[in-house]
């Protein structure tokens, strides 16, 4: 059999019909060089966002089931416009639904994850001559209720087949031309990033890097699929995400990234006894909620602050999961802030280096920028921050590390 290459298109390269049919062409084409090909396809520019929306006037927290039944919808309609569109081009194409694919997820709605994906249908029509469109981000549980991988998810649909149909490569065709050293719109000066590691891009998506889905890069992580990331309509090489191919005792910062989606609550004046992280944090592990940054400070005579952080779209369900907590281990009280924003730097082994953290906050004290919270891991910095300073943070720390100079091309 040829090869199966998967590509993804985002929403912003299928958000009218006529992307949709300069989509079709590239992709016929590319059927012409002999390839056997998946498309996996997210929803029509900000489809999903509108079908949130409509779902948010009647509740602010609907029923998970529902909601992903209805923003499932949005990937439905891309599927099968870019099937049309192929077949104006007097090609053969099927689209299917993540159920028709056999992606089987676990029963977490909203945030599910792949379990297995059954492939007869898709190798049956890649036998037929067939290009095979996949609507990206659902799946189907034990249940044969309708799910979603959360927002993003295409990116996570597509590389999981391309692990499971063995594809040599998933390219990701986006609006941008690659991963850049910080995101574009902030600093014209950014560079593209021709090459990256599994790791080091895994921290950048999931601080903030908007191009790829964190659970993506993981996914291709552990199954070795090399990804390709590449503007859908400006032709270039893009950025290549695989394995980090040699092992330089060089460590240098890849690039700058920053999230706003993020709000901090703290627990004000818990006892400082055994046992109560356990309880505030596995309350919030058991409902799938990702705490980031996570301080405790002490007062005297026992009494400690924590502090963590949470992604803005959990902030009501944590805030409400930390109250209850709050009241059953004697807190004072919680208090919760949405102005903040992390601003953080990307490159292994960075953090083995004391110079480079010390430039970091040295670059946000010059700006008189004040560090909230701090967290490392051996990939990364990272600051919380006010959110009415974060691009003038991302421009200081990217000239700082004199990113728009050194390393790889535009
Ligand atoms: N349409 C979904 C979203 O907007 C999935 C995706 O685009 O990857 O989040
Ligand atoms: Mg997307």
């Amino acid at each position: 059999m040829n090869d199966i290459i998967v590509q993804k298109y985002g929403g912003s390269s299928v958000a009218n019909i006529d992307k949709i049919k300069k989509v079709a062409k590239k992709i016929v084409q590319k059927a012409k060089e002999g390839n056997k090909i998946v498309i996996v396809v997210s929803a029509m520019g900000n489809a999903t966002d509108e079908l949130i929306k409509m779902a948010q006037k009647i509740s602010r927290s609907p029923s998970e089931r529902e909601l992903d039944m209805l923003i499932s919808t949005g990937e439905q309609v891309s599927i099968a416009l870019l099937a049309m569109a192929i077949h104006a081009l007097g090609w053969k194409a099927i689209s299917f639904t993540g159920m028709q694919a056999g992606i089987i997820t676990n029963a977490v709605h909203t945030k599910a994850k792949v379990t297995t994906i059954n492939q007869e249908k898709i190798k049956s029509a890649l036998e037929e001559g067939k290009i095979v469109i996949v609507a990206g981000f659902q799946g189907i549980d034990a249940n044969g209720d309708i799910t979603t991988l959360g927002r993003g998810g295409s990116d996570t649909t597509a590389i999981a087949l391309a692990a499971q149909l063995g594809a040599s490569r998933c390219e990701i065709y986006t609006d941008v031309s690659g991963v850049y050293t910080a995101d574009p719109r902030i600093i014209p000066s950014a560079r593209r990033i021709a090459n990256i590691s599994y790791d080091e891009m895994a921290e950048m998506a999931s601080l903030g890097a908007k191009v790829m889905h964190y659970r993506a890069i993981d996914l291709a992580r552990n199954y070795k699929v090399k990804i390709i990331v590449k503007s859908s309509f400006t032709p270039g090489e893009g950025t290549v995400i695989k394995e980090a191919d040699t092992m330089l005792e060089k460590f240098v910062v890849r690039g700058v990234t920053h999230e706003t989606n993020v709000g901090k609550i703290v627990v004000q004046e818990v006892p400082d006894v055994p046992g109560i992280a356990f309880k505030l944090f596995k309350a919030l592990a058991e409902v799938e909620i990702i705490v980031d940054m996570i301080i405790q400070s002490s007062h005297h005579n026992k009494i400690n602050d924590i502090a963590f952080t949470v992604a803005l779209n959990d902030f009501d369900k944590a805030i409400q999961i930390t109250k209850q907590v709050a009241e059953k281990i004697g807190a004072k009280g919680i208090i919760s802030e949405p102005e903040v924003a992390k601003v953080s730097i990307v490159g292994a082994g960075i953090t083995s280096d004391p110079a480079i953290a010390a430039s970091m906050f040295g670059a946000l004290a010059k700006e008189g920028i004040n560090i909230d919270m701090i967290s490392t891991s051996g990939l990364r910095i990272s600051c919380l921050i006010n959110s009415n300073r974060i691009e003038d943070a991302v421009r200081a720390i990217h000239k700082e590390f004199n990113l728009d100079k050194v390393g790889e091309e535009k």
